[in-house]
């Protein structure tokens, strides 16, 4: 990475059982603003014996104060942290904005969502309930209770690092669980940021613990340990794959949030204003770095062209450059080697026939990670670029004649994670909702999320979900407690 004057840069330590800490070996690392492609910040660069003071930390914290605490009290403690990070939103937006180039307009939404997620899940800290079974067997009387599943690890991507953070440790704090943050190279600031206002909301050492690193083997460490219980992973489904690996190597629970390759489907009775717009925030916010990005867009042949030239006219007036002027939608790639993908699906697109506009592709004159907003027509479901993750600002246009056609090429991808229905008609949009292969279906919108709606893929795009009673469940195990009732000896040698 790029460095500048020394003096200049942020400072940012590892947060390992309630206190900022440099690493174990000293070391540091830089990281780089994608906007000014210069450094902006020092990072301690956490190791492997790091990683091993986190989980220990984590594991003293289960059986301390916080492994006693009732739920009220953390949903206390987790509240206060909720005021705490409305409190900071600004300054945790821009260092997000900093590390990742998200424009400030939008890393400002999301880190009002940390402060929602963190609410909503500390409402149910207190109402973790079993079940009792008063007739499972003569004489006998059994209930559940659950208990949190202990030590989570979670690995985080960059793209967008605090509401993906948040999407995990909310439930994992409401479960009672410790947590051990392994943030992305790419953008470690907001988690450490994050961790601040964890000390400031008085969270017992060990609850909270954010390990960066620059090699990759702080994350291979982290989901391999034996003191991690669960492994919560966002990023791609190759990394996904030997992440869950690792994790069964040592029988920890897994979940999963992968990538996608999302059709939107537009159908010739939608209204194109709304459509226009809403597949606007579907594949260009975040310059198309989300997982959900709709970056297949199907629509009826009858307004195919039309759509076409809505698009493009509106991506034409999407405003690019400093993510931190309020005014600008679209920021750059967050990193350089995302831009370098981006720019090689774009030259294969090219490459296989595809029409690009003039107005799309990399823009250099803006900055070095720049690509603007790029509609791509005459493609086909079988080209590179329809059928891989871009993660930039890039879609494609492909026409449909039914409703079947348009299911069919829906379905027609490994991936399984999100998908939109443009309708009017009330009756279709249900009737292709249930037909497609996805974990979430919008309907007349794209890119919502809440708290409390489950979300995650099918196939390819992921195992379990986050959010919801879902995400909740996945940070508990069921214990079984089995009571005699009656005052008799049995035969020890008959099951029952
Ligand atoms: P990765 O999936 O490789 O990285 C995501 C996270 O996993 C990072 O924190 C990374 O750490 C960590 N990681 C990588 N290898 C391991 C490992 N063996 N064990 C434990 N942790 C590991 O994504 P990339 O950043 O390489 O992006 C590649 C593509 O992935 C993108 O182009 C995009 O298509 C997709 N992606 C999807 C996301 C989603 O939201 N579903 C999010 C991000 C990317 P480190 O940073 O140190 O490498």
């Amino acid at each position: 990475m790029t460095t500048t004057a020394p003096e200049t840069l942020t400072e940012y330590q590892l947060f390992i059982d309630g206190r900022f800490v440099p690493s174990s070996d000293g070391s540091t690392y830089e990281s780089e603003d994608p906007y000014t492609c210069a450094s902006w910040a020092r990072i301690a660069d956490g190791t492997t014996a790091d990683v091993d003071r986190a989980v220990d930390a984590a594991r003293r914290a289960l059986s301390g104060e916080w492994g006693r605490m009732p739920g009220k009290e953390r949903a206390r403690l987790m509240r206060r942290l909720a005021d705490i990070v409305e409190r900071e939103s600004g300054a945790l937006a821009d260092v997000e904005t900093r590390d990742n180039g998200k424009p400030f307009r939008d890393a400002n939404a999301q880190v009002a969502y940390v402060a929602d997620w963190l609410r909503y899940f500390a409402g149910h800290a207190d109402k973790i309930e079993g079940r009792a079974f008063s007739d499972a067997h003569p004489n006998f009387f059994a209930y559940t209770v659950r208990q949190p599943v202990g030590v989570v690890g979670a690995i985080l991507p960059w793209n967008a690092p605090l509401i993906l953070l948040a999407f995990k440790l909310a439930p994992a704090l409401a479960a009672g669980c410790t947590f051990v943050a392994k943030p992305s190279e790419f953008t470690p600031a907001s988690a450490l940021a994050l961790a601040a206002c964890v000390e400031e909301a008085g969270f017992p050492p060990g609850v909270f613990n954010v390990v960066a690193g620059s090699s990759r083997a702080v994350g291979a460490h982290l989901v391999a340990h034996h003191g991690v219980d669960k492994v919560a992973f966002t990023g791609s489904t190759a990394t996904g794959i030997a992440v869950a690996q690792a994790a069964l190597g040592h029988l920890a629970a897994v979940t999963l949030e992968l990538g996608g390759k999302s059709p939107q489907l537009v159908f010739a009775d939608a209204d194109l204003d709304q459509a226009t717009n809403g597949l606007i925030a579907g594949v260009f916010a975040a310059s198309g770095q989300f997982c959900t990005a709709g970056s297949r867009i199907l629509v009826h042949r009858d307004v195919h062209d039309e759509l076409a030239q809505r698009l493009r006219s509106r991506a034409e007036q999407i405003r690019i450059g400093d993510p931190r002027d309020p005014e600008i939608d679209l920021g750059p790639i967050s990193t350089g080697p995302q831009y370098a993908r981006v720019a090689e699906l774009l030259n294969s697109a090219a490459a296989e026939g595809a029409g690009v506009p003039k107005s799309g592709g990399v823009a250099p004159e803006v900055g070095r990670y720049f690509v603007r907003p790029t509609v791509l027509t005459d493609v086909t479901l079988s080209m590179q670029v329809m059928r891989e993750e871009i993660f930039g600002p890039v879609v494609g246009l492909i026409p449909f004649d039914t409703e079947d056609e348009a299911v069919a090429m829906a379905n027609d991808t490994p991936y399984g994670l999100a998908a939109g229905i443009w309708t009017r008609d009330v009756r279709r949009s249900h009737r292709v909702a249930d037909r497609l292969q996805a974990g979430t279906v919008w309907v007349n919108a794209y890119r919502t999320n809440s708290p409390g709606v489950p979300f995650g893929g099918m196939k390819a795009s992921g195992l379990g979900r986050e959010n919801g009673q879902e995400a909740l469940d996945s940070y508990l195990e069921t214990k079984s407690v089995w009571i005699e009732l009656a005052d008799e000896s049995r035969d020890p040698f008959r099951i029952g």
